[in-house]
């Protein structure tokens, strides 16, 4: 019989990994409420046309990447590649903008893409990101930002660079298109194949091809910074100017387009470049999108939002100490303790301690073993001995020491030498 695997590109969180997730989750919920946003949990399946409208047809997610099936005589259904599509959707489904003149939404969780798996790439990541409605910046988008680069500095990252660009509205985006093809199109002949397949469906995306027989044509290219609107580049320098305000380093990068269709005018890229990052140094990213909720049959609306990968966040904080509670672990002796100890453990626990039994009858040498491996900060020890004089043997399983105390009132005991408060 073959093995049974997970997916690839999909990978089981194991405990001892979640302590960190969990960690860098509640630092960003944390964030997120402090600057205003609630959050919204929406399907994890989606129609397949959501992401077809929002995203754009011609982009590397829906021309490749969508795991989309075909839901027994019903619609297509696709497991969603990224949050912003399904946020737009609750948007207009709730009527939100009829009730609030700005909103503020965050999320946490899976997204899917059948992209290559490699180191910080995977199919089934998690993204963490904010949206705003209705406020069309472009103060709010410095913001968020800065928003965005405290909330990693907090998380110890802070060796990063942050990259910003305008895309112009959708005429300064149209006129620059074809000055992009102008340009192109002499070149022809030398772009890799993927980018002259491009220059026909989606030319802005050849300015982030990483093909090397691209890289001296793309150096030459028109910025799209000097097609600016005039509208365009006031809210350009809005950006900057609430940016240097609040002292955020960025590098304005004209070529930065990233990979969906949906964005207008603020775009940037948190790159990282320290921890176990490699190549997948691209931290978060986001931008502004006033053009989706109108494409997706709402009013226009005014957006800006992010994406960071939790994955690649981790990554770029390297191994950091497990800061999960400490547990303590009791053992027990013979039948009559571990009766006790059952009691003993929910009585701890009760008082706010995370507890943890051994309970199989197995020696209690092989026990204590077991205890000092299993990461544990304590441990008590019950017997015949101590259930009759109404006291118990701890032991320090970190650090070294070990005593014996009174069962009456073991919660204190425990605080103490956890250095913690009873619950
Ligand atoms: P995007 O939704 O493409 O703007 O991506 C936002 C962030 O999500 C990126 O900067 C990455 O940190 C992360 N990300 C995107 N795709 C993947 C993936 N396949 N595996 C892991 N992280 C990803």
């Amino acid at each position: 019989m073959t093995k049974l695997r997970a997916v690839k590109g999909m990978n089981d969180l194991l405990p001892e990994e979640l302590g960190r997730w969990r960690r860098l989750e509640s630092i960003f919920r944390e964030t997120a409420e402090r600057y205003g946003f609630g959050e919204i949990r929406t399907p994890l399946l989606e129609p397949t046309e959501l992401f077809v409208r929002s995203i754009g047809e011609a982009t590397d997610i829906v021309e490749k990447e969508m795991y989309t099936f075909h839901d027994k005589g019903e619609k297509n259904l696709t497991l969603r590649p990224e949050g912003t599509a399904s946020c737009a959707r609750a948007y207009l489904e709730h009527t939100v903008g009829a009730r609030e003149a700005i909103t503020r939404w965050y999320y946490l969780g899976p997204m899917f893409r059948r992209e290559r798996p490699t180191r910080g790439r995977y199919r089934q990541f998690h993204q963490a990101g904010v949206e705003v409605y209705g406020d069309p910046g472009p103060f709010i988008d410095a913001e968020i930002i800065d928003m965005l680069v405290r909330f990693l500095s907090e998380l110890g990252i802070v060796d990063l660079r942050v990259l910003l660009n305008s895309l112009g509205d959708q005429e300064t985006r149209q006129n620059y298109r074809e000055a992009l093809i102008r340009y192109l199109e002499p070149h022809r002949g030398s772009l890799s194949a993927d980018s002259q397949r491009r220059l026909e469906t989606n030319p802005l995306r050849i300015l982030d091809s990483k093909a090397p027989e691209d890289q001296a044509i793309i150096e030459d290219a028109p910025s799209i910074l000097e097609h600016l609107s005039e509208e365009d580049q006031a809210h350009f320098d809005g950006v900057r100017r609430t940016l240097d305000r609040l002292g955020t380093p960025y590098e304005i990068e004209p070529r930065l387009v990233r990979g969906l269709d949906y964005y207008s005018r603020t775009l940037f890229e948190v790159q990282g470049r320290g921890g176990e990052l490699g190549a997948q140094n691209a931290l978060a990213g986001g931008g502004r999108y006033d053009g989706m909720i109108e494409e997706l049959g709402g009013k226009a609306t005014p957006a800006f939002g992010f994406a960071l990968g939790i994955e690649r966040l981790l990554l770029a904080m390297g191994e950091a100490e497990d800061e999960s509670r400490p547990r303590v672990m009791i053992l027990a002796a013979n039948d009559e303790a571990r009766v006790e100890a059952v009691a003993l453990a929910r009585e701890l626990r009760d008082a706010g301690f995370n507890i943890e039994t051994d309970l199989r009858g197995t020696s209690l040498k092989s026990q204590l073993r077991r205890a000092d491996r299993s990461g544990a900060a304590l441990a008590f020890i019950l017997g015949d001995d101590e259930l009759a004089r109404g006291v118990v043997q701890w032991k320090r399983l970190e650090g070294e020491g070990s005593g014996e105390s009174p069962r009456e009132g073991i919660a204190s005991v425990v605080a103490e030498l956890l250095g913690q408060k009873v619950g």
